[in-house]
């Protein structure tokens, strides 16, 4: 394939630009806002090996750390912090044997996390996960996309698929026109209605989602802890990031109260937690599968599907797959039990 439009500029359709650039193709990113405004500026951004929903997405999974750190080989602004995991109470993965997990005990945890008032008996450490500030990671891709050769099309929406004959030939948008032999749809959660003219169901949900950013004690967390009541880790300048889920709250009042209880459950983790102030509180809209599987692959002639959950762990390894794929016509059997439809 010559040339791709890639619609959508979070982190996967970024890693989709980057990689197809990198293979030759000649690509134009488009989106509507700026690269990690949608789902990816609002993530935990926590990548890890572990996988709740075992299934299709499972070898994507797998590759993900690794693929992460050749990422960060290719293109040094790609910065993964390696902090590791510890999950307990209900909160481990399934597939702790594959992820080369250990049990930690309570000093050994305590080690790890000494502001914890009360360590758990027994936890899982994942020590290979780590974090990326995901805008950070969006920028950088789209950075070494254009390094590569390819356009930027920013503030500019994606209106239509272009046909011809049965295929998609290009993109309408609010800049013109823009022709390709290949367009990837990598719109996260408007990704259904952007693909509703071609008569294709793309059964993708907007699934909202939760992210505190709050003030804390100078190295209050040092890895990323999970629990069934709490997930929480430290971002950029003392930050400290904990998502929630959304549990129906359509009030900015219920919001707010559901992100008070939330600090509140933190401050009692933590020794000087009393110190831990809400700092702002986002909503943010997961592109969400149903079935919670990535959808990747061929969608019509011409328009191929990239939507995933998990897409900041899944960056890497999405992006190079689809990138051999489209230019290439290399088919990846990674990708086999993701296939849309
Ligand atoms: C609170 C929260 C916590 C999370 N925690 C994690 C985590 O710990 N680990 C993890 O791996 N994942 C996590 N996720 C999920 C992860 O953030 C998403 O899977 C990922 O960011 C999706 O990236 P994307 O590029 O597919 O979508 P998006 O980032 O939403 O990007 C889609 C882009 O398409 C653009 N677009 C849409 N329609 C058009 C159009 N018509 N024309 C032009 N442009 C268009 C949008 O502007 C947007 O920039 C979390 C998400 C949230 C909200």
């Amino acid at each position: 394939m010559g040339t791709v439009v890639v619609v959508g500029a979070g982190i996967i359709g970024s890693s989709v630009a980057y990689h197809c650039a990198r293979l030759g193709a000649e690509v134009t990113l488009v989106d509507k806002t700026l690269p990690g405004a949608g789902a990816t500026g609002d993530s935990f951004a926590w990548i890890g090996a572990s996988d709740r929903v075992p299934g299709p997405g499972g070898p994507l999974r797998a590759a993900a750390l690794r693929e992460y750190r050749r990422l960060a080989d290719e293109v040094p602004d790609v910065r993964v912090r390696w902090t590791g995991s510890l999950s307990w109470g209900g909160a481990e993965p399934e597939n702790v044997r594959e992820a080369g997990a250990r049990l930690l005990d309570a000093d050994a945890v305590a080690a790890l996390e000494p502001h914890l008032r009360h360590p758990p008996e027994r936890a899982v450490h994942l020590a290979g996960d780590g974090v990326v500030d995901p805008v950070a990671t969006t920028d950088a891709l789209v950075a070494a996309a254009v390094a590569q050769g390819a356009r930027t099309l920013f503030a500019t929406v994606v209106t239509g698929l272009r046909r011809a004959g049965g295929q998609v030939v290009g993109v309408e948008t609010t800049a013109g026109a823009v022709g390709a032999d290949a367009v990837v749809l990598a719109a996260g959660a408007d990704v259904a209605v952007l693909c509703a003219p071609l008569g294709v169901a793309v059964p993708v949900a907007s699934s909202p989602a939760l992210l505190l950013r709050l003030t804390g004690p100078p190295d209050l967390v040092r890895t990323v802890i999970a629990t069934p009541e709490v997930e929480i880790r430290a971002g950029r300048d003392g930050e400290l990031l904990a998502p929630l889920a959304h549990t129906g709250e359509t009030t900015a009042t219920a919001l707010a109260r559901s992100a008070e209880r939330a600090r509140g459950r933190i401050a009692a983790m933590f020794h000087s937690g009393e110190d831990v102030r809400l700092r702002s509180v986002r909503v943010g809209a997961r592109p969400m599968p149903v079935g919670g599987h990535p959808l990747i692959g061929p969608l019509v002639p011409g328009a191929y599907l990239a939507v995933m959950h998990s897409g900041v762990t899944l960056a890497p390894v999405a992006g190079r797959l689809v990138a051999e794929e489209v230019v290439h016509g290399v088919e990846a059997p990674e990708l086999h039990g993701c296939r849309p439809g």
